[in-house]
């Protein structure tokens, strides 16, 4: 429970063993004590203890730990709610937190990439976010900014006065300095991207080349994390693989892994759509037999897309070899595995490893951005960064330039929830799981 009556409710169900008072306890202690319901003893249990502002909400708080169990647990709730406490909305303890000033929009933001981390990395980018790694990094580049602020302003109110004008120079500088930070957090977001929702990759090949040995192979690697993933259309799963931190969201068609009968296959056309959009795209070709109209088909379907090229079946005779021209003109990524005798599947995570530079990745000394609203914002922040600098060159005056300069750092309040509408703080709450 967290807010102002949180004591007084907690007093009318709750017996400290020593029957201490609720002013005499400290922040950050716990008792040990019963659960009552007009005398009669729920649970034993153990209260936690925060005085505001000490804790997540900066509120009073207080966290009752009773033995599991659906049946306590549920009594106990109701038996908070009957005495005067209300159910908490999605997210609304991090949402306090946020209102209340301890966190601002990014690190609350984090808690929910952290509870659903998916990877490791994911988990590191949204611990150092929740640290304030990218608020401070945003801080760094409004500072600059109303470090120039300061002197137009004042030129603008006061001209009068014999204030040192703040040289066009002086601005130009300002942007460019601002311009180059946020293209660099701009671009961290290609990894970033990566890192939250992996590398979003399509397996085509014609019947019977292995898409599913191959897929079932991933899967079934010791190694991988394997996550179910509700897909977004209603015909295809996505698989969250994480392989040697490698993630991939390996978009599987009920045709590509279940299906038993050949008619419900995943037809070349429907994989190529999906095949559009993603990140990687993996063509497999049965190196046992010659290049059907359809092999030759997906070869030039990937010719100007990310791809790598598989050559299975490598355990039976090969027909087709690394070296074959009509393949190297497609692309140079090509390997050769054996799927059903597991041979040769390192080398496509090293393929993965390097064509997506994944060991370059470095979340110690870099900030990563991994949310999208962030990019959008700053992607905004970039385009005003470009108006202003027209805005100078035309020779505007000096309080037009202002408004644009007012603009981009709108645009990054807006990031770290200076100056965000109730509706997108919703949104943002809404994703979070009950009690969060
Ligand atoms: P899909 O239609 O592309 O999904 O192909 P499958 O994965 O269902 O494989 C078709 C057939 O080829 C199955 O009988 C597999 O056992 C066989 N197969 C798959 N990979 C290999 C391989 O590396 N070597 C051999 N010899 N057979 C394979």
């Amino acid at each position: 429970m967290s807010g102002k009556n949180c004591f007084e409710i907690l007093n009318k169900i709750f017996i400290p063993k020593n029957k201490e008072k609720i002013e005499n306890i400290k922040g950050y202690t716990i008792k040990y004590g019963n659960i009552v319901e007009e005398n009669n003893i729920i649970d034993e249990v153990l209260v936690s203890y925060f005085k505001e502002p000490k804790s997540y909400t900066t509120e009073n708080m207080c966290e009752i730990n009773a033995h599991g169990g659906n049946i306590i647990v549920k009594k106990i709730l109701e038996l908070c709610l009957k005495n005067g406490a209300e159910l908490a909305e999605p997210g609304e303890f991090t949402k306090k937190a946020f209102l209340n000033g301890r966190i601002d929009l990014t690190q609350a933001e984090s808690v929910i990439d952290l509870i659903n981390a998916k990877s490791e990395k994911e988990m590191k980018a949204g611990i150092k976010q929740l640290e304030g790694e990218l608020s401070a990094e945003i801080g760094k580049v409004k500072k600059e900014i109303m470090d120039v602020m300061i002197g137009i302003e004042v030129s603008i109110d006061y001209p009068e006065y014999d204030v040192e004008e703040v040289t066009n120079n002086q601005i130009l500088n300002m942007l460019n300095n601002v311009g180059e930070e946020l293209t660099k957090l701009e671009k961290s977001f290609d990894n970033g991207k990566i890192i939250k929702e992996g590398i979003k990759t399509v397996i085509i090949g014609k019947p019977n080349a292995g898409k599913s040995s191959l897929l079932n192979r991933i899967l079934k690697e010791e190694r991988a994390i394997v996550t179910e993933y509700e897909g977004t259309t209603r015909d295809t799963i996505e698989e969250f693989v994480t392989i040697n931190g490698i993630p991939l969201k390996i978009i599987d068609t009920a045709g590509i892994r279940n299906a038993t009968d050949e008619v419900e296959k995943i037809g070349i056309n429907k994989s190529r759509e999906m095949a559009n959009e993603a990140d990687l795209v993996i063509a497999i070709i049965d190196s046992s037999k010659e290049l059907s109209k359809e092999d030759e088909e997906i070869l030039n379907f990937i010719k100007n897309k990310k791809s790598i090229i598989i050559l299975n079946k490598i355990d039976l005779k090969q027909v087709i070899t690394k070296e074959d021209k009509r393949l190297n003109d497609a692309t140079s990524n090509i390997i050769e595995i054996s799927a059903l005798n597991n041979i040769g599947i390192e080398s496509l995570y090293d393929k993965i490893t390097k064509l997506f530079e994944l060991n370059e990745i470095n979340l110690d000394n870099n900030c990563v951005i991994t949310n999208i609203r962030h990019k959008n914002l700053i992607d905004e922040a970039l385009k005003n960064v470009k108006e202003t600098k027209k805005a100078i060159k035309e020779k505007m005056p000096l309080d037009i330039t202002s408004v644009y300069i007012k603009e981009i750092l709108e645009n990054l309040g807006s990031i770290t929830g200076e100056f965000v509408t109730e509706d997108i703080i919703n949104k943002i709450f809404e994703k979070f799981c009950l009690g969060k």
